[in-house]
């Protein structure tokens, strides 16, 4: 029996997932994960601020693939093969517990990304992976059925199938060596920024957070609901993120420089503001605006809409003007900002764009273009909010092409 060879190129989280499972799989398999950088699963390392948001507690493929703006109807396919509850098994069997947040975030219980890297790795040393680091792949080409890769160091190695988990990269040129062996890019884009508002005013509440609003995008049909963080150069928190990843490459065609409306209570519109506002002014007519806040809005950001609306602090309700009324209300249900620029969101950047899906395999993870080569992870043209869902799509692209190759060995005997 000839030993068939796997090499892994990238030594992140899909590629060690890939890798570990392959030789796990079909013992028969010689496996090397190949890194061209000095460390592993560094991305795991940082993720999730040191504590590694695993996966999302969520177990309905049908609202799972709603996070994903890009590769939704592929991972569709791809949950039946290996879903959350897959992922949160694997790790169980491994001694790893995995709790679930409020917001259905879940971490290991240890609250430490040295757990799941401990895991990775003892499971690397159990099933023989090999592991070659400082080595980076710059070209793949095919001879007499096998592969041949080579380093930019000069040297190179042969297998008979291989997985590519290296990862996103922000420049189109970066993808140059994979589009070589005939494969499609979606061009790369940022994806979860936040958004710049040089010299706004509400800059100065810096660090206030809204529990519920609402962002859209003028003249586009972008729009996303939840907390909100005003920052010192413009406006953060998942609001803000959801939709520069939902909207990443309109927003690049617009070079980041469109407008937004916020409505800060997304329950009511204008009409039914106005509405509570008559109930409002008769129930505590005598109070005085500036003291008196309704909406639960923090007392800074309630007196700046006042001075937005260029409502007299020391009006009482039943004195409000009727221009003023209609301002403040107008503000607070469709209050528009220009925004000029993003900022990386350094705590779960990814990158959008990558390998076109519709030439892979969503049941085997292969190249419809190139026999015997797989891909896994975040060089595919997936991506997701932020929220563990980045993860489990480098869980299961890793898993499954680590099946089908450990199966195809099996049929190749
Ligand atoms: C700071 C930060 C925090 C994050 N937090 C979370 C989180 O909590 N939850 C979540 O779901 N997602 C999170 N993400 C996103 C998540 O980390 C990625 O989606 C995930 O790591 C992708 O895994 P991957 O294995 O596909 O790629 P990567 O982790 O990027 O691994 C690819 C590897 O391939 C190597 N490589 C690249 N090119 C070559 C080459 N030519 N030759 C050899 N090796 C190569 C790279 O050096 C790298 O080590 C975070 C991202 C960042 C940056």
């Amino acid at each position: 029996m000839t030993e068939k060879k796997l090499l892994v190129i990238g030594g992140g989280a899909a590629g060690f997932f890939c890798a570990i499972n392959a030789a796990r799989l079909n013992p028969a398999l010689k496996v090397t994960i190949i890194e061209k950088s000095g460390k592993l699963l560094s991305k795991v390392k940082v993720s999730g601020g040191g504590r590694c948001n695993v996966t999302h507690g969520c177990f309905s493929i049908a609202d799972m693939v709603k996070k994903y703006p890009r590769g939704a109807g592929f991972l569709k396919k791809a949950f039946h093969h290996f879903f959350t509850t897959d992922t949160i098994d694997w790790f169980k069997e491994r001694g790893v517990e995995l709790k679930t947040e409020s917001d259905g975030r879940m971490f290991p219980v240890t609250n430490s990304s040295q757990t799941i890297i401990d895991c990775l790795m003892s499971d690397v040393n159990k099933y023989g992976v090999e592991v070659l680091m400082n080595r980076e792949v710059c070209e793949l080409k095919k001879e007499d059925e096998q592969w041949v890769i080579t380093f930019k160091s000069g040297a190179g190695l042969q297998a008979d199938y291989v997985c590519i988990a290296s990862g996103g990269y922000p420049k189109s040129i970066q993808f140059e060596w994979l589009q070589k062996i005939g494969h499609g890019l979606a061009a790369p884009v940022p994806s979860l920024f936040t958004f710049n508002m040089p010299g706004n005013a509400i800059n100065s509440l810096m660090g206030i957070t809204l529990e519920q609003v609402q962002v859209k995008i003028s003249g586009t049909k972008l729009s996303a609901e939840g907390p909100l963080l005003v920052t010192h150069w413009g406006l953060s928190g998942p609001a803000i993120l959801k939709l520069s990843a939902w909207g990443a490459r309109e927003l690049a065609a617009k070079n980041w420089q469109f407008s937004i409306i916020v409505n800060w209570l997304p329950a009511f519109n204008e009409q039914t503001l106005k509405d509570k506002f008559q109930q409002v002014r008769f129930d505590i007519a005598a109070q005085k605006i500036s003291n008196r806040n309704p909406f639960g809005f923090p007392q800074r950001f309630w007196e700046y809409l006042l001075q937005q609306s260029g409502v007299n602090e020391n009006s009482r309700w039943a004195d409000l003007p009727a221009k003023e009324q209609n301002k403040l209300i107008k503000n607070i249900c469709s209050q528009e900002f220009s925004v000029n620029g993003k900022t990386t969101f350094k705590e779960e950047f990814v990158t959008s764009g990558g390998i076109e899906l519709e030439e892979i395999e969503h049941s085997t993870m292969q190249s419809r273009i190139a026999s015997n080569l797989f891909f896994a992870g975040e060089v595919l043209n997936v991506d997701g909010i932020t929220g563990g869902f980045n993860f489990q799509n480098a869980w299961t692209t890793g898993w499954i092409a680590a099946k089908a190759i450990a199966e195809r060995r099996a049929n190749d005997l």
